[in-house]
């Protein structure tokens, strides 16, 4: 098949691109920018602002499928600070994307959406529930980015109606893995803490955004993109959650990224900094129903994995602490 991903220049869409590409498709890369950390593999890198119509009709010429992952994002730090650019630019990639998808006469369309379309008043403690699909409407979202991925969505679903492109839409809780952004402020919570860790010394301490009991899943980048993969492959139009359901602090995934890097870690926090919702976890009955599947990977593994790629890119910086991790056997990059 010939695929076109969107944001391939960035973490999930690059990673998703090695995927397609191994399992034989033609793959065409579309974004602002190439990867940061190591070369593309799509047969063809297509850089162009896809906010401009123009743009998005060049990147699905020709292709027979779309995984629509580009948008101006971030952590919470990120999409709370610049609302109204980030809502502008993700509206304006959207909704050419898919008109452009449609024009073209695309046979299938994924749509990735976040957690943050879920409703604050459904998550203001840490127990809150397991968040389900249906659960998004009554809407009251993250602002901004929230609200965004939530009109996304439902333009995405009148295409459906309107014209039947055939849709997949996916929300994703916390994704991590190996060739994030793990600093410049685009970073999200685990890449961060991360390399405050790798350059920590071993009974240092380090700052912690809230009080670090909130709570979140966290999903590896491997179980992310086969999630990609079986999405596309079911015959489900409506939106799905894509995540694990290990529900944790965030002081423990500090001390899980702690053990990980053999420290003792001790936690300042700063309750002056944005920290989010105050729980958040992922409900996978659908998932499970859907696919007779869920991310298997933990989180205890994936830090495993993702750790030493940070700690070593702070090594080249000159930055990093011993000890230095074991190696497990990932792609090593090029910084
Ligand atoms: P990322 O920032 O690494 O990748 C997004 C890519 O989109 C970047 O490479 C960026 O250059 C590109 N982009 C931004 N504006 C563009 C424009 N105008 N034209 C072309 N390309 C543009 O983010 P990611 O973590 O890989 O996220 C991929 C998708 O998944 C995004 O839609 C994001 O909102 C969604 N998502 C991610 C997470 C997560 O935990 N990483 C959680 C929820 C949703």
């Amino acid at each position: 098949m010939r695929i076109l991903v969107t944001g391939a220049g960035g973490f999930i869409g690059h990673h998703l691109v090695k995927r397609l590409r191994a399992d034989g498709h033609w793959v065409r890369g579309g974004d602002v920018k190439y990867p940061e950390f190591e070369p593309s593999d799509a047969h063809e890198m297509l850089i162009g602002d896809l906010r401009s119509f123009e743009s998005c009709a060049r990147a699905v010429a020709g292709v027979d499928e779309v995984y629509h992952l580009a948008a101006d994002m971030g952590g919470i730090g990120y999409i709370s600070a610049n609302h109204a650019q980030l809502t502008r630019n993700n509206l304006l990639i959207d909704a050419n994307m898919l008109e452009a998808a449609h024009l073209a006469g695309v046979t299938r369309y994924l749509y990735t959406s976040s957690a943050c379309v879920y409703p604050s008043f459904l998550q203001t403690s840490e127990e809150a529930g397991n968040l389900k699909e249906r659960d998004a409407i009554p809407a009251d979202p993250e602002k901004g980015y929230g609200w965004e991925k939530l009109m996304a969505e439902q333009l995405a679903t009148y295409y459906h109606e309107d014209h039947g492109l055939d849709v997949r839409l996916v929300r994703f809780h916390n994704i991590y893995g190996p060739l994030g952004t793990y600093d410049g402020g685009k970073e999200k919570a685990p890449a961060a803490i991360m390399r405050k860790v790798s350059v920590a010394k071993a009974e240092d301490e380090i700052e912690v955004w809230g009080d670090g009991e909130q709570t979140r899943s966290f999903c590896y980048i491997d179980d992310c993109v086969e999630g990609l993969a079986r999405i596309m492959r079911s015959d489900y139009n409506a939106p799905v959650n894509l995540g694990t359901d290990e529900l944790v602090t965030v002081n423990e995934l500090v001390d899980a990224v702690a053990a990980a890097a053999g420290k003792r870690i001790h936690k300042r926090h700063d309750l002056t900094k944005p920290q989010g919702v105050r729980g958040r976890n992922s409900d996978n009955s659908l998932l499970r129903e859907l696919l007779d599947w869920e991310p298997r990977t933990t989180l205890r593994e994936g830090l495993a994995k993702t750790y030493p790629w940070i700690w070593r890119q702070m090594d080249r910086r000159g930055a990093a602490q011993q000890p230095a991790p074991v190696e497990t056997g990932v792609s090593k990059g090029v910084a």
